[in-house]
């Protein structure tokens, strides 16, 4: 594992952790020397990083749909050049285009910055021009895409599998449902109709053949008023809303992730039961100190999952619990009993 964080989880379970920069040659190099095959986990690996391993051993996904996916103009413009519906949007590289921006998408709306935003940093709701000035400066002047604020039926995601040979294979879709910007809870099977359901499988399907991606990724979707789908992003890695994999189907989306790399037959992506996937924040951490687990254990059939970062931050990304039950109804009841419990404890 290649990663600049000495605390590294995935580090830590490594038999080798290279804790570098990702555009250092020296750790590139014994990169290229011991993998036969190399794959990110994290979109903001350099593309030129890729493009050099590529020369010298197997990277999936590739440098060029990555570099298109880890930047927000790069990303939208694809999608536009392919017709894929989006939410309407405008480039803002400085303030003097905010005016025409503002003229595309009309206001309310999103300003979101082209690079490094996740988990919903990185972007401000704006109402005005005024704002949208306010909103860029806010950002450092840094490039953004401006976006017309949608009125949400509800989000759903697709996580997909594409092959070195062009075959594809999706997971079942989930239903997100998104806290302050953070996903908070997936639901699957989504609670949306067959047709969007087919509908957003066929347009995974379109992006990734149109990105030539070799590997895991994900689109997040929005569902509008009339049933109508418009893709948000695009996200060239495993996903959060694909986590409910790891216990409810017959393969992993990080198990496909090692397969499509090492250019072995998918798994089988079937659902083997209804499954709620809850994400464990920082939040839950009362006065830093972890949560009570039993609070969680004690339920049978929920699966716990950490990931062994060392410090709980407001909105940090702990961990995440899978609850699995015999209907839906029931693993959403039960989802959000246990974290009314761990919430109390606050
Ligand atoms: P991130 O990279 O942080 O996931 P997203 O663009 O996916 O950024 O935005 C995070 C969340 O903010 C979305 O899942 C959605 O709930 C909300 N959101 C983003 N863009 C819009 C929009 N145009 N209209 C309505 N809600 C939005
Ligand atoms: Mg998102």
């Amino acid at each position: 594992v290649l990663d600049p964080d000495p605390d590294s989880p995935a580090g830590e379970l490594a038999t080798d952790h290279v804790c570098a920069d990702y555009t250092d040659h020296t750790a590139l190099e014994y990169i290229a020397k011991t993998c036969d095959a190399v794959s990110t986990e994290f979109e903001n690996v350099p593309a030129a990083t890729l493009a050099w391993l590529a020369d010298k051993c197997v990277v999936r996904p590739g440098a060029k749909a990555v570099s298109i996916s880890q930047n927000r103009i790069l990303e939208k413009s694809f999608l536009r050049d392919q017709g894929i519906p989006t939410a309407k949007f405008a480039i803002v590289h400085s303030a003097v285009d905010i005016d025409a921006a503002i003229k595309t998408t009309d206001t309310p709306a999103i300003l979101k910055v082209a690079r490094f935003g996740y988990d919903g940093k990185g972007q401000i709701r704006v109402n005005s021009t005024e704002e949208t000035h306010a909103a860029l400066q806010a950002m450092n002047n840094e490039p953004c895409v401006l976006e017309q604020l949608l009125d949400l039926q509800c989000e759903v995601s697709v996580v997909i599998a594409r092959g070195y040979d062009g075959s594809m294979m999706t997971y079942p879709v989930a239903e997100n449902r998104h806290h302050h910007g953070i996903l908070d809870i997936s639901i699957v099977p989504a609670r949306v109709s067959a047709a969007i359901q087919a509908t957003a499988s066929e347009m995974a399907k379109v992006i990734a053949a149109k990105l030539e991606y070799i590997g895991v990724m994900a689109v997040e979707f929005f569902v509008l008023e009339g049933n109508a789908l418009v893709v948000n992003e695009i996200a060239p890695r495993p996903h959060n809303s694909g986590h409910y994999t790891l216990d409810a189907c017959v393969t992993s989306q990080f198990e496909q992730q090692v397969r499509t790399l090492c250019g072995l037959p998918f798994g089988d992506t079937r659902l083997l039961s209804p499954v709620v996937m809850v994400n464990l924040l920082g939040d839950v951490w009362p006065h830093d100190h972890a949560p009570a687990w039993e609070r969680i254990l004690s339920h049978p059939q929920i699966k716990l999952h950490l990931y062994g970062k060392r410090k709980a931050r407001k909105g940090r990304k702990m961990g995440h619990y899978n609850v699995l039950a015999t209907s839906l109804d029931e693993a959403i009841q039960l989802a959000q009993k246990v974290q009314t419990s761990l919430s109390r404890d606050n």
